[in-house]
């Protein structure tokens, strides 16, 4: 047998739940193929530096896959729908008996495949899919009655419950062996995406993401519970990037964090706790999206939240976007995003709460927005914080409980490190005065050209309670 593989979301070798299996079926050979489709992607608002990072992925893919036999091409469609075909007359032609991908899902992506499907079985060729993006398959952490959970901790336990009942474990899919060569050549990686280039600044590929892994479980992991809510540290993986384009996978980091920690799933260090609780939002959201296709269609998981009067002012739109509200911190973080395209956790809680509940604008503009900008950008992650922040989520914050910009400044970025390096202007204020610079150093602030507060923070969270307290 001779199979294709679909490659997408998961730009791997190592713990490729697709690939390795293609590479057990088939004897006769295996080629890859990735699909350039910038409609769907501009459809989603996918980041520009996001699909340039992926660029860099795809050669060093590429690479490892001709090492082990295995031809990459690379196709590039005007519409979604023409995908079925282009696949079919591909396989045709290479006389190729099976199509195997890895899952994606969201909405969008979940209905292209299986029309792919549809399209090819009607050929007579066969499609294999698996669950590759998640440690535990959606559907699989349920509660006792068999509904989804929509609070996290609850899944959490049944989560933990679910892995330990599991006989395997988690187990890591080999890399497959050299394959039988086919007279195929890989084709070229384009330099560029029109519409899709960026200045990226993410070292990309497989290799890249596995010593970051080793890095951060070697130094980071067991004070990442002391650390990872300080923006000016280095406190966190920064693996995001590489985990939404699949150049890691999250059983690999789940693993590496598991063994450090002894096998403790729930004991052990705090640290290597915590990250993985991290890991397990990921999961949460990732189910949630699977189960309520709402999410993935613009609309909140509480729909009376849809009666909100969200503001809107356009020049406050853009302060906020461009990092320049009169507020540092949040300033930094939205500075931080547009340079590097990623932004520290803490941060995106706090410039999302602003956005929701100071300037009370609707979260899915601010989501949006995200989405443009992030190198990690992921549907049911960035729904997930934004419903989160807004309080139109599943297990969101209390409409009340609304963070002020200034505390939270003092409390995660006290000497203003942080802030300086993407305020620079504020780089001469103290560690007090930088936090609130109109307010304390009203002269110096004026003089160093910082914008002035577009929101009074305690009367708009007045006004935001009000609002959600009628619905
Ligand atoms: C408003 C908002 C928008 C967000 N948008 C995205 C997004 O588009 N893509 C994205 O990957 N994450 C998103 N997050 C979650 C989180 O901010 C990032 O995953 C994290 O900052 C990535 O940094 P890291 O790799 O150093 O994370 P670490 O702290 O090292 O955590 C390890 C991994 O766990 C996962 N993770 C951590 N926190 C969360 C979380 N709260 N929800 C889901 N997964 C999590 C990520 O895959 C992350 O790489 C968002 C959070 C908020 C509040």
């Amino acid at each position: 047998m001779k199979g294709l593989v679909w490659f997408r979301e998961d730009l791997r070798v190592r713990d490729n739940t697709a690939l390795y299996h293609a590479s057990i079926a088939c004897n006769d050979g295996i080629i890859g193929i990735y699909i350039i489709d910038p409609s769907l992607w501009k459809k989603h608002h996918v980041a520009a530096c996001r699909k340039e990072f992926s660029l860099g992925g795809l050669s060093e893919l590429r690479k490892s896959l001709n090492e082990r036999g295995i031809p990459l091409l690379i196709k590039t469609v005007k519409h979604t729908s023409a995908i079925p075909k282009l696949i079919g007359h591909c396989m045709k032609k290479s006389k190729l008996d099976r199509l195997f991908y890895n899952r994606q899902y969201e909405f969008n992506e979940s209905q292209r495949d299986h029309l792919v499907c549809h399209y090819l079985e009607k050929q007579g060729i066969s499609c294999q899919n698996y669950d590759d993006q998640l440690i535990l398959r959606p559907g699989t952490v349920l509660t006792k009655s068999g509904s989804y959970f929509s609070v996290f901790t609850p899944f959490k336990r049944a989560w933990i419950r679910e892995l330990m009942s599991n006989k395997k474990g988690i187990k890591l899919s080999p890399i497959p062996k050299k394959q039988k060569i086919t007279s195929i050549e890989s084709a070229k990686i384009p330099k560029k995406i029109t519409g899709f280039t960026a200045n990226v600044r993410w070292p990309s590929g497989e290799k890249e993401a596995k010593r970051r892994l080793k890095q951060f479980i070697e130094n980071g992991l067991f004070n990442y519970h002391k650390y990872c809510d300080f923006p000016a540290l280095a406190g966190t993986s920064q693996l995001s990037p590489y985990l939404s384009a699949g150049m890691i996978s999250p059983r690999q980091c789940f693993l590496a964090a598991l063994i450090a920690n002894d096998y403790g799933l729930e004991h052990g260090h705090k640290g290597a706790i915590k990250w993985m609780n991290e890991l397990i939002w990921r999961e949460f959201y990732k189910h949630l999206l699977v189960a309520i296709p709402r999410l993935s269609m613009n609309k909140p998981y509480r729909l009376n939240t849809d009666k909100l009067k969200w503001r809107f002012n356009k020049k406050k739109l853009l302060a906020w976007q461009q990092g320049k509200t009169g507020y540092p911190i949040v300033d930094a973080g939205m500075r931080q995003l547009n340079q590097i395209g990623w932004m520290h956790n803490r941060l995106r809680m706090v410039v999302a709460m602003f956005f929701t509940k100071n300037l009370f604008f609707d979260w899915r503009i601010g989501e949006d927005y995200f989405m443009r900008q992030l190198i990690d950008g992921d549907l049911a992650a960035n729904n997930g914080g934004w419903q989160w922040s807004a309080s139109t989520g599943t297990d969101a914050v209390p409409y009340f409980r609304i963070f002020n910009p200034i505390r939270q400044s003092e409390r995660f970025d006290p000497k203003g490190n942080f802030i300086r390096t993407y305020c620079p202007e504020l780089k001469d204020l103290d560690a007090r005065a930088i936090h609130d610079p109109h307010t304390r150093a009203p002269e110096l602030a004026k003089l160093c050209g910082y914008p002035l507060p577009i929101v009074d923070i305690n009367i708009s969270r007045r006004s935001t309670i009000k609002a959600y307290k009628m619905i």
